[in-house]
């Protein structure tokens, strides 16, 4: 045996892996100009959280660059960091959990901006602030009714009647979040903004920033002046029970590893939870829940738009698949069956696993190919 080093690539090649992600960044580029062409004028940032709902942070903030997209948002801060090293020093990123105690050096340091959520953090930041001689940039966060995070309105009120608690610091931006947003019919709505309006009155003059992807649907009140879409750029419905006004960005295809007839009777998977009532052409495909096809959602899935429903249980590399719709012999080991795609829109399989598009997508492996298409 010769000695060899073997390099492990960052990613499986498209021959080597057990399934495909296609990421269209094209239709994420469309996605953000269909925003802006709602918003009228108004700004819009990118979220791009949990990697980017799953799809890549870098990846998909470059995309937005090019729609001339500067301003990001991130939750945590180490998500800034990468994200600022990815983009360079232009873009203005916004870490929204703001400031964990003794993080503020490295918040500062990538030139990140938190986004304040309580009195605790903004002092933190100011005597940073003071120790370094700097005025620091921030956000600051108000709870107007979701009760997640921001500061409470009893908390505003406070810093209303001190301004000095904002010496060294240039407010850059005043935030909240829509609890409701996608139920547009829901009296919550109007209630939130009414308190937002009331309690940024109190805060330093800043741009003021509201609306997520379903918030923009929402209509102009609640625009602003910085929209802050994360899903919709990412093709999940924001107007949920309404046709999909974004295209979608997303296609997951796995690879058949093996196909095989068993007999009436036989059982299928672990706890043999599926019988065969008669002969049956079946395949395996090397997707599992590992990969994050949660293993309590049964389902299906489709080749050539012919629908090939889960039988057994999902495993945790594999699922396996009843493919007696299709003639003898069509489906082959290698060949790719779709999981979300045209014929399974993300939607769909969010509907059928009883949660959200940004749950499917920000619980996808790291076992596929990503493929980026439309960069
Ligand atoms: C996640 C998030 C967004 C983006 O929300 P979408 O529904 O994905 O558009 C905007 N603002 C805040 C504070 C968030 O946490």
């Amino acid at each position: 045996m010769t000695k060899s080093t073997i390099h492990a690539p960052a990613q499986p090649d498209e021959a080597a892996a057990g399934a495909i992600l296609t990421i269209d960044l094209s239709a994420i580029r469309e996605n953000y100009r269909r925003l802006k062409a709602r918003l009228d004028g108004v700004a819009c940032a990118g979220v791009v959280k949990a990697d980017g709902y799953g799809l890549g942070a870098v990846e998909v903030a470059k995309a937005l660059r090019k729609e001339d997209c500067d301003t990001f948002f991130v939750a945590h801060l180490w998500e800034g960091i990468v994200l600022r090293a990815g983009l360079g020093s232009e873009p203005t990123i916004f870490v929204l959990h703001g400031l964990l105690p003794g993080s503020e050096e490295e918040a500062l340091d990538a030139a990140l901006i938190p986004v304040i959520n309580s009195s605790g953090q903004l002092a933190a930041w100011r005597k940073l602030a003071q120790r370094k001689g700097l005025t620091l940039l921030a956000a600051v966060q108000v709870d107007s009714g979701m009760s997640r995070l921001g500061m409470a309105p009893v908390e505003v009120e406070a810093l209303a009647a001190d301004p000095s608690r904002f010496d060294g610091i240039d407010v850059r931006l005043v935030m909240s979040h829509l609890a409701c947003a996608d139920e547009p019919e829901r009296d919550a709505n109007e209630a939130e903004r009414l308190e937002f309006e009331r309690l940024r009155k109190m805060l330093p003059p800043a741009p003021v920033s509201f609306a997520n992807s379903s918030g923009i649907f929402l209509g102009k009140p609640y625009h602003h002046d910085l929209a802050r879409p994360g899903a919709a750029l990412y093709g999940i419905n924001p107007t949920p029970g309404h046709k999909n006004p974004m295209l979608p960005v997303v296609t997951l295809e796995a690879k058949v590893i093996q196909t095989r007839q068993i007999d009436a009777g036989t059982g299928v998977g672990y706890g043999h939870t599926f019988h065969a009532t008669g002969p049956l052409a079946m395949a395996t495909i090397a997707l599992g829940y590992a990969d994050g096809w949660h293993r309590r959602t049964s389902a299906a899935a489709f080749f050539d738009g012919v629908e090939l429903p889960f039988i057994g249980r999902v495993s945790m590399d594999s699922i396996i698949l009843d493919i007696s719709a299709l003639p003898d012999g069509r489906l082959k080991e290698g060949d790719l069956v779709e999981l979300i795609g045209p014929s399974h829109p993300l939607d769909t399989v969010a509907d059928v696993a009883g949660t959200i598009g940004y749950e499917v997508l920000t619980s996808l492996g790291h076992r596929f190919h990503r493929r980026y298409i439309g960069g």
